[in-house]
């Protein structure tokens, strides 16, 4: 018995190549865009020239770092559309609520596996709680 419909499984299936197909646009429209302002072969201030350089490969790279999640997290979930197990909380193992699946078609886990996993985060990386 396959957690999600077939509607489903096919209308999750088309968000998640559109949403690739965006991710990787993005990136291909901002390489070709910022590829000429890299290369700092101009003769300007020279001093200047570095810090900027460094800027925009240091933003460069987190933007990069946050689509290969977003890559990566669409693949894992069209794989899971194809052999199965989409729409299963990795967690905790039950059914995730269709709504849930289309508002985030990426989604891995239920709202409480969710929280409770922010909680977690919170602990770790946020301030000590205020309790
Ligand atoms: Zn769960």
């Amino acid at each position: 018995m396959p957690p999600i419909t077939p509607e489903l499984s096919a209308e999750i299936g088309k968000r998640l190549r559109e949403t690739r197909d965006d991710v990787l646009a993005a990136v291909r429209e901002r390489t070709d865009s910022d590829a000429p302002e890299i290369a700092p072969n101009t003769h300007t201030f020279e001093n200047e020239d570095r810090p900027q350089a460094e800027m925009i490969s240091h933003n460069e790279e987190h933007l990069a770092d946050h689509e290969t999640a977003l890559l990566h997290e669409i693949d894992v979930a069209l794989g899971k559309l194809e052999s199965g197990g989409y729409g299963i909380c990795v967690e905790c193992g039950r059914e995730i609520p269709e709504a849930r699946l289309l508002a985030t078609p990426t989604v891995q886990t239920c709202i409480e596996c969710q929280q409770q996993i922010e909680r977690e985060q919170e602990r770790r990386n946020g301030p000590p709680p205020t309790i």
